[in-house]
């Protein structure tokens, strides 16, 4: 093969390919280069509203109605109930103390569930990456890209007018021409090796390792346990996190059969001498299992039936992620950790900024606007996490940290399906004039203040974006979607309770 493309992509993960698709809509001509072969693992699982709701935007934008059912629980299933898939009605935590069976207070300190929609129909969900990508892949072909996998490029040449490329398809040589070249093969990858691109660190942020792999047989948490019979929704389906001084750990059900499960941990000297991940991947499961016997019970069953992954570092931020005639993808820009499930929404806000700077032909401006934009969310995300890391240990203080991703997350869904986005600028409101500056100097006290006035502060800060009944002490950590928060909050949207009743029934509630 040898040929001229307006674009060329390499990797096709799920940001590639929706990418893809929309560059074809768009007009372009795209050629996509795989190293691997579908379907094939890939970590990043879990999904959010504001995700979901950026897969519906982009979707709809761009006519690929075929997308639009993976946006919630019900149309997929009704779509696609062949393809992999979990149920998603919200967050849930479990602290844990190492050698200690898990309590289940009676005042449910030790416990946090919060609600992301309403019934199942409406639920996020997680993607069974295997089945999900593969589907977008087949749609992307459908739509007439030119896709090249198992490709190893071999060289690439960046020109005034575009990238040279040459590679090996399955023991053929081919060359290419395209136009601009979008880098989309994840963190450290092609880009950043082949142009040397240097890297930087987030502030004030731990050393981080994660460990993680599929298994079958893993055990309810709650299923049969009385402390859960009044909760919101079942805490299994949800991203299920088990928290720990130092570290957290998730476990993601899908529906067949299949369960996501790992951990996070900052490395400090004491974890490094005592678990070697690399070396022997099993042998730290277990001890993990171990130091935590109610985990260890969840997973007594668990089979493991593909290889350990082993990422350290965990985190990773490049220093520039465009130049003349490329970008990176935001998950090839960096990445900073799985808590809070941040990447899709991260990836589909670069996809939307950069699919605007398509149309516009890509000029220097929109590059180095889409450069600073991806940049300053990963940053935003890191400061977020950066201080839950200080505070895992705190289950009080980790509490009150969520309440600042639930209420800007919540917050901004909510501005964006009113149709008023200047309210809620950049992710987690880092824009916002008020929340940006509140939200950075409250994380970095994270951990440094004293709990009491910490937690008090949270609140106060998150008061004026609190449309989801946030941080109430009544609700003793178990918060459900209740319309009345957010008609309450309506004037937080500068809207009326009826403009935001029409909004709840366009959702279907
Ligand atoms: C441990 C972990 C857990 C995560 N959990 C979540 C989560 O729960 N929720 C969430 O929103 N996000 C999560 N993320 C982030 C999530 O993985 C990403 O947002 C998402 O996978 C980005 O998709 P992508 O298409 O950019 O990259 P990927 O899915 O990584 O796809 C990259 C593709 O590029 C290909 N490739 C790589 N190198 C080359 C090359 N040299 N040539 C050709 N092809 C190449 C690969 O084979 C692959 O197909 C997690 C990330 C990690 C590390």
């Amino acid at each position: 093969m040898s040929a001229d493309f307006d674009l060329a992509i390499v990797g096709s993960g799920f940001a590639g390919t929706l990418l893809a698709m929309i560059a074809r809509r768009l007009g372009r001509s795209v050629l996509m280069i795989e190293r691997g072969r579908h379907p094939r693992f890939a970590i990043g699982e879990s999904s959010t509203p504001l995700a979901n709701l950026w897969l519906e935007i982009l979707a709809d934008r761009y006519d690929l109605p075929r997308l639009r059912p993976l946006s919630q629980w019900g149309t997929w299933q009704a779509s696609y109930p062949h393809m992999g898939c979990g149920l998603k009605r919200g967050f849930s935590y479990f602290h844990h103390e190492p050698g200690k069976p898990w309590q289940g207070r009676d005042d449910r300190s030790d416990q946090l569930l919060v609600a992301a929609s309403p019934n199942d129909f409406v639920a996020d969900t997680h993607w069974y990456r295997p089945d999900f990508d593969a589907f977008l892949v087949e749609e992307m072909v459908r739509l007439g890209v030119e896709y090249r996998d198992e490709t190893t490029l071999t060289a690439c040449d960046l020109v005034t007018d575009g990238v040279h490329l040459e590679g090996k398809c399955r023991g053929q040589s081919f060359r290419a021409h395209a136009g601009f070249l979008v880098d989309a093969s994840g963190p450290r990858g092609y880009l950043h090796q082949t142009l040397g691109l240097p890297e930087a660190q987030y502030e004030d942020f731990p050393r981080t390792r994660g460990l993680f792999s599929h298994f079958t047989g893993v055990g309810s948490w709650s299923q049969n346990n009385p402390v859960f019979a009044e909760a919101p929704f079942p805490p299994d389906d949800a991203a299920l996190h088990h928290t720990f001084e130092g570290g957290w750990m998730w476990v993601l059900r899908f529906n067949n059969g299949i369960t996501s499960a790992g951990f996070a941990e900052a490395v400090d000297s004491a974890t490094e001498r005592s678990n070697d991940l690399a070396a022997d991947p099993a042998k730290a499961w277990n001890a993990f299992l171990k130091r935590f016997p109610s985990i260890g019970r969840q997973f007594a069953e668990a089979q493991l039936i593909r290889p350990w992954t082993v990422t350290e570092p965990l985190a990773f931020r490049t220093a520039r992620c465009v130049g003349h005639r490329w970008a990176q993808l935001p998950m090839a820009a960096g990445f900073v950790d799985p808590l809070f499930s941040t990447g899709f929404v991260l990836s589909l806000l670069g996809i939307d900024r950069l699919a605007r700077a398509l149309e516009a032909g890509c000029p220097e401006g929109a590059l180095a606007a889409y450069e600073a934009d991806t940049l300053a969310d990963l940053d935003a995300t890191a400061r977020l996490i950066g201080g839950a890391y200080r505070v895992l240990g705190k289950p009080d203080a980790f509490k009150a940290l969520t309440m600042l991703y639930f209420a800007s997350a919540s917050f901004s869904e909510t501005a964006l399906r009113l149709g008023k986005p200047h309210l809620a600028p950049g992710f987690l409101l880092r824009g916002h004039p008020r929340m940006g500056p509140a939200f950075r100097s409250l994380l970095a006290d994270a951990g440094r203040q004293p709990t009491t006035d910490w937690i008090a502060r949270v609140s106060d800060t998150v008061a004026p974006i609190n449309i989801a009944g946030l941080c109430d002490p009544k609700k003793r950590h178990w918060y459900g979607v209740e319309a009345a928060d957010l008609l309450a909050g309506a004037a937080h949207l500068e809207s009326s309770p009826e403009a935001i009743q029409a909004m709840l029934r366009k959702c279907g509630l």
